[in-house]
């Protein structure tokens, strides 16, 4: 299996082979087809089997296609929104996106805790197509209307379970009831405990159940 055969655009692959990656892992291999297809996600997976790209190489593919290339900060709204636990997981997602999307005219950011929030500001003005943000911060932002949620079309939520232990059920569920263009909604999690089973049926459509 390679990463050609899965469907993902030039310039996601090209960003791809020079990290070196060979093949897709598990479930990259599983999980790459079905986000492309548009559908949600339900994904069971820890950590080291190389989940981020699972969910962010087939995002980046489907905003390739509709890539916007205008200066106007106006014509940059939030189309990816991805929500993690802390600020580590949040930054080294960040990461992993600016990495695979170095050929693609796409503008990411992160923001979260425990950092200055009016430094946050210019660049969420300059306008981002995918942020990644801990949910605390995020409602911060929102409220203080740096941030609008009205034009996502996909949200991710990784690490739900530790989202869960760490007291933001409340804060997530409001999130996805902020995304109200949101098509495409993909959620990762260790362990699936009532409460998430509770918020993949209140919150998302069909989703295809992938454990590794
Ligand atoms: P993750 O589970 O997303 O935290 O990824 C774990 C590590 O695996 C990261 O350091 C990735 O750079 C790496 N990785 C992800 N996909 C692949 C792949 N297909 N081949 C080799 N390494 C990978």
């Amino acid at each position: 299996m390679t990463f050609a055969s899965l469907g993902l655009a030039p310039e996601v692959l090209k960003a791809v082979a020079e990290q070196g990656y060979e093949h897709p892992t598990l479930i990259q291999a599983q999980a790459i087809p079905v986000i492309l297809q548009g559908r949600d996600v339900l994904g069971a997976a820890q950590t080291g089997t190389g989940k981020t790209a699972a969910f962010t190489l087939p995002i980046l593919t489907k905003i390739a296609k509709h890539a916007n290339t205008s200066a106007s900060p106006a014509r940059h709204p939030i189309r990816v929104l991805i929500l993690t636990p802390t600020r580590e997981l949040a930054d080294q997602v960040s990461e992993s996106v600016t990495t695979y999307s170095k050929y693609m005219p796409l503008r990411s950011h992160v923001v979260f805790g425990g950092m200055d929030i009016k430094a946050q500001i210019p660049k969420l003005r300059e306008g981002v197509e995918i942020l990644v943000a801990t949910p605390g911060r995020l409602l911060d932002h929102i409220q203080q209307k740096s941030v609008n949620l009205s034009q996502v079309e996909i949200l991710i939520l990784d690490e739900a379970d530790r989202m869960l232990d760490m007291g933001f059920i409340l804060d997530i569920r409001k999130i996805f009831e902020l995304c109200t263009t949101r098509k495409q909604t993909l959620l990762f999690s260790a362990t699936f405990a009532p409460e998430i089973k509770k918020l993949a049926e209140d919150f998302m459509h069909e989703p295809e159940v992938i454990e590794v």
